[in-house]
């Protein structure tokens, strides 16, 4: 910006620019690295109009980046420590299948810059962590990065189609184009290798494959709604707002739909929309303190468990919140 102008804003298409400027704002020495800065960072890219498709691909979303700047002798254990954390991510919701590319170089194009001997070892740090994860990999040359090789996770959904999001990258171009350095052992300055990663890639996109993933149906630790209360008739309009109002109290989104509509409506609303357990309630609970309660994932049987107490109503949902439960997992 020239002196004088209005202070402007700028749309940022990545957050890796900061991140250095974050680590050149100081003297670094070899006693503070490897530095780790994560950030939900959100970026734009012009995508064309025909590109663009739901969440998984869209003009403005927010990656759950981070950028670790480490020795070259620390690399290894740095890319295997992303590995293991989207690998973590990954079992979290219960994605279990995918699989794992190792994007190396093509050694016959020219779009790869820095010095051969640095790919070299890059690749090989790579290959060596890819190694340690115990998944299948695949060795790809011509899917690296201009400026280093990378490790993508391709995860396949119910219905197989596959999918990429954490992605870690080793580069060893941008801390030269930035001139960044540190002090080693030695007094000297020394060119930091950045590693780029994103467990999930952006939130938008990862969001899309999650909800694909369970065709809508989420497991009750991430259902929207968690449970739906539904009352019989007016008369159990008051204890439906008792029963919504203990398992917000316990920490569960639960919703009660109170309209005028025959219970059978509210019960195919509910199952339209997935909630997980649906809870009934009529004259005959209010007066026992009870619940009937029906499983999303056991709808198909009609299962309808009757005469549940409140108390272990609200304590079973919060058990199975809490321990991430799934019936399908
Ligand atoms: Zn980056």
């Amino acid at each position: 910006m020239e002196a004088g102008e209005v202070d402007g804003y700028l749309l940022k298409p990545m957050n890796c620019p900061m991140h250095i400027r974050i680590f050149a704002s100081e003297q670094r020495s070899y006693r503070d690295m490897p530095v780790r800065l994560a950030e939900f960072g959100t970026v734009y890219r012009w995508e064309k109009s025909g590109e663009l498709g739901g969440l998984t691909r869209v003009r403005g979303f927010t990656q759950d980046d981070a950028h670790l700047f480490c020795t070259e002798e620390q690399v290894a254990a740095e890319v295997q420590g992303c590995l293991e954390l989207v690998k973590i991510v990954l079992r979290t919701l219960g994605m279990n299948d995918y699989r794992v590319r190792v994007g190396l170089r093509d050694p016959d194009s020219a779009k790869y810059v820095g010095d051969p001997a640095q790919w070299d070892r890059a690749e090989a740090a790579c290959k060596d962590a890819a190694r340690t994860l115990g998944v299948p990999f695949t060795e790809e040359a011509g899917e690296a990065a201009f400026y280093g090789p990378k490790i993508d996770f391709v995860v396949k959904d119910v219905i197989g189609r596959e999918w990429q999001l954490g992605t870690v990258q080793v580069d060893y171009q941008l801390p030269q184009r930035f001139d960044l350095s540190y002090v080693g052992p030695d007094n000297k300055p020394h060119r930091p290798v950045m590693i780029h990663r994103a467990p999930f890639g952006s939130m938008e996109r990862f969001i899309g494959v999650l909800t694909e993933h369970f065709a809508g149906a989420f497991p009750l630790w991430l259902a929207p709604v968690q449970a739906a209360v539904l009352n019989v008739s007016e008369k159990s309009e008051a204890y439906a707002r008792d029963v919504t109002a203990a398992c917000k109290a316990a920490g569960l989104r639960a919703e009660a739909d109170l309209s005028g509509d025959k219970i059978g409506a509210k019960v195919r609303t509910a199952l339209m929309a997935k909630v997980p357990f649906l809870v009934t309630v009529g004259e005959r609970e209010a007066a026992e303190g009870t619940v009937s309660v029906r499983p999303y994932h056991d709808a198909a049987a009609d299962t309808l468990r009757g005469g549940m107490a409140l108390d272990a109503l609200v304590a079973g949902l919060k058990a199975k919140a809490d321990a991430r439960w799934h019936p399908v997992a």
